[in-house]
């Protein structure tokens, strides 16, 4: 099984981490020949904390 033939059939669903600090989830989601995997961290997340005071 190839990556993107692993991608298309996870299309639309989530898969459990993506995050050292915190149980997080990776929603993946198609888009045309493009697959965005979107990082969902806990609201406690060291990590999303720190992006989030970078901006
Ligand atoms: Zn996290």
């Amino acid at each position: 099984m190839t990556i993107s033939t692993l991608l298309a059939a996870l299309n639309g669903s989530t898969i459990p981490g993506g995050c050292d600090t915190c149980n997080a989830e990776q929603e993946v989601a198609r888009v045309g020949r493009i697959t965005h995997i979107t990082v969902h961290h806990d609201n406690q997340c060291p990590t999303l904390k720190q992006k989030q005071n970078r901006r």
